[in-house]
């Protein structure tokens, strides 16, 4: 497979092999942003993270894939009283002090925009992990100490990165909370943070509108190269809104609110983009339900499943929308 060459990096991490290269355009921005973003910094207390900041109450931490995927973006928003964490990446280095040592010891508020392994295996640093209802679920499959298990060979070394195991911050119990659709953070003041549930790459899918500066962090709905669509599951009750109906359905309503937000911060990669990108997926979503056929490449990919058969459609400006044959 075409591999991309490794961003030098002084974090702790170092990639062995990946799952699937980076498109041109992704490995591009993360390659400036990592060599030259002047606001780039790696703080003592957790050397597996990048630490970006993105607006003046706003940072990005960047830690690389630990299962041969793309990077993954873990953003603090900073209020007046209360800082939120959105999505707690792969648990390996001590992301709890480093979100203290960024909001001076704030009161955190901690939430998961999906039930992946790269964005809420971290959760267990933290008591209380909110996110949208149809998660939890998936969330309390995720709350046990095996979940590092798969990053690693029969020989316990690792397959896809290399990092050091003593670094995973251990286990402990910790609450999940599921929220409906629509609820409000307060960060204290008049700053307040909605939860938006968008389905599609997995049942359970939420964004977080930051109100007062009108962003959007997005999740894995929205990036700049494959969006994949989850599909149902025979293990997950709401599976029908792993789909890409559900997924227009969710965005359709969003594109009506572009009036609330003005940039979008997704799970990986390109970040800040522009709010119309939400238009442009809702286009690509309805060609999709239209036609599944009219897709404009497919591929074959090795998934833990099995091998699968995956769609891409084309969304304009940004990547491409991936299905399966059931996830439309
Ligand atoms: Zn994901």
């Amino acid at each position: 497979m075409r591999n991309n060459i490794p961003i030098p990096s002084p974090i702790k991490t170092k990639k062995i092999k990946v799952r699937e290269p980076i498109d041109e355009r992704c490995w591009a921005f993360m390659k400036a942003l990592r060599e030259r973003h002047a606001t780039k910094r790696i703080y003592e207390v957790n050397p597996y993270a990048e630490v970006y900041r993105l607006r003046e109450n706003l940072y990005g931490i960047l830690t690389e894939s630990l299962g041969g995927m793309g990077d993954v973006w873990t953003y603090v928003v900073i209020g007046p009283e209360k800082a939120m964490l959105i999505d707690t990446g792969y648990g390996v280095g001590d992301l709890k002090g480093l979100a203290n040592e960024l909001t001076g010891h704030m009161p955190l508020i901690v939430v998961n925009t999906h039930a992946h392994g790269d964005h809420a295996s971290g959760n267990c640093q933290f008591d209380r992990v909110y996110c949208h209802e149809y998660s939890v679920p998936q969330l309390e499959k995720m709350r046990n100490p095996h979940i590092w298990d798969h990053l690693f060979d029969e020989h316990g070394k690792p397959i896809w990165t290399e990092f050091d195991r003593n670094d995973i911050v251990p286990f402990h119990e910790y609450e999940i909370v599921g929220c409906p659709d629509g609820y409000i953070f307060s960060l204290g003041g008049d700053h307040e943070v909605e939860l938006i549930w968008t389905a599609g790459h997995m049942a359970g899918h939420c964004m977080f509108l930051d109100k007062k500066d009108r962003l959007l962090f997005a999740g894995d709905d929205v990036i700049s190269m494959r969006i994949s669509i989850g599909g149902p599951r025979a293990d997950d009750p709401y599976g029908q809104y792993a789909t890409v109906t559900a997924y227009r359905d969710q965005m359709a309503k969003l594109a009506a609110r572009l009036d609330e937000f003005d940039y979008v911060f997704p799970g990986h990669f390109v970040f800040d983009l522009e709010n119309d990108v939400i238009l442009a997926l809702v286009e690509a979503a309805n060609a999709i339900i239209a036609n599944p056929k009219d897709y404009d490449f497919v591929e074959t990919a090795e998934m833990s499943t099995g091998t699968i058969t995956r769609y891409h459609k084309f969304v304009r400006g940004l990547g491409t929308l991936a299905y399966t044959e059931n996830a439309v």
